[in-house]
């Protein structure tokens, strides 16, 4: 499989948001309005100018209480179901770059802004957000850096090692490698969704307990709305070329 994927090791993460706040330099984003909510979790969660947030969770973990990072973004799938849904209703918005394996959300997803909700809930980890001006987005993989061979934002600023980011194979020999390292200390460490997604995560419990969207959700697919727009367009099109010859 080509093209490039991150592999994002938590147990190396410290929350200390580097990779946050690098992401919102980069992309130019605002800083968004929260406020104290109790949590190191900080905005609460993924925003039309936060593309990247490091979720926090508290939880027992063999009996003791654990403190669980999680660095959210977009896993660039590589069957992106989102990108499925928005072609729905118009083409051309979603973008698979070839060379990379990138989804990026052009401009022109404006176009679909009034379908938000239902292109949200395509995504089997809840990433798409919808900006102030109806453009749909969320990460980009750093598309315009790592073309000219510049790592992804969030990737250089990690100080930890928890973020890294190549060539697919290369990246998943070495989620594997530190996974086998992890799995005598931590039965339950894992890699999510290694196999569909060019975000892998380890992790050394259940996913859910870092975030209940860390893992796909167990039947995200695109809604039969939207499934039966796709396969009535071009039916249609076909359709009306045909009444108008
Ligand atoms: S790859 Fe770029 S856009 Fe995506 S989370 Fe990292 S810094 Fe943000
Ligand atoms: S994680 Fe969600 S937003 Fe990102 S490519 Fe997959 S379906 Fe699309």
């Amino acid at each position: 499989m080509a093209g490039k994927s991150f592999f994002i090791d938590t147990t190396r993460c410290t929350a200390c948001r580097g990779c946050q706040i690098a992401c919102k330099n980069w992309n130019q984003n605002k800083a968004s309005e929260t406020k104290n909510t109790g949590s190191h979790q900080n905005p609460p969660d993924l925003d039309a100018n936060t593309y990247k947030l490091v979720r926090f969770s508290e939880v027992e973990a063999e009996g003791k209480v654990a403190w669980y990072f999680f660095a959210d973004q977009c896993r660039h799938c590589l069957i992106p179901p989102c990108k499925d849904a928005v072609e729905g209703y118009t083409a051309g918005t979603v973008i698979q770059d070839e060379a990379t394996g990138a989804v990026v959300y052009l401009e022109e997803t404006k176009k679909v802004a009034a379908q938000f909700e239902q292109i949200r809930s395509s995504c089997p980890y809840d990433i798409p957000r919808k900006a102030a001006d109806g453009r749909l987005v969320k990460c980009t993989m750093c598309i315009d850096r790592v073309s000219n061979g510049l790592q992804p934002a969030c990737v250089k600023i990690c100080p930890t090692g928890a973020m890294n980011f190549g060539d697919r194979e290369a990246m998943t020999a070495l989620a594997n490698e530190r996974l086998g390292k992890l799995k005598e200390k931590y039965p339950k460490a894992q890699l999510i969704d290694a196999n569909e997604v060019r975000v892998i995560y380890l992790v050394v419990d259940d996913p859910r307990k870092y975030h209940k969207s860390a893992i796909a959700s167990a039947n995200p697919g695109i809604s039969r709305k939207v499934v039966l727009r796709r396969v009535l367009k071009p039916a249609q099109g076909l359709l009306s070329g045909w009444m108008s010859t």
